[in-house]
């Protein structure tokens, strides 16, 4: 326990992000997200929904970053960022503090992050 509080393991959380709708600003989740695992294995499940205005997007209808180093299109997440790592919405829980931004992808991860 003692090294998990020292680093958070924020992938741990990517299953379930609560994010700002881009459409109508309701809050809406990016769900299927998994850890230590290639994206490419699961980007199929990824989807974003809103059950406010029932905008949905899929991760797998999205298009590819195209990659210089192996010619090949490859996912890229957006990690250590306010936003979510599939779509790049902005994150639900963010918080201004006198340290910083501080955001989370769910509610149990923004009570984790505050513990410290
Ligand atoms: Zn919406």
């Amino acid at each position: 326990m003692t090294e998990y509080n020292s680093r958070f393991q924020f992938q741990d959380f990517i299953s379930y992000i609560e994010v700002v709708c881009p459409k109508c600003n309701a809050k809406a989740i990016v769900s299927g997200g998994k850890s230590n695992v290639r994206v490419e294995e699961y980007e199929k499940e990824v989807r974003f929904k809103c059950s406010a205005c029932q905008y949905k997007i899929e991760y797998a209808k999205t298009p590819k970053f195209n990659t210089l180093i192996r010619l090949k299109k490859k996912r890229t997440l957006l990690l250590n960022l306010p936003v979510d790592p599939f779509f790049g919405f902005d994150l639900w829980c963010v918080l201004e503090t006198p340290d910083g931004l501080l955001w989370a992808y769910n509610q149990e991860h923004l009570a984790l992050i505050k513990k410290y």
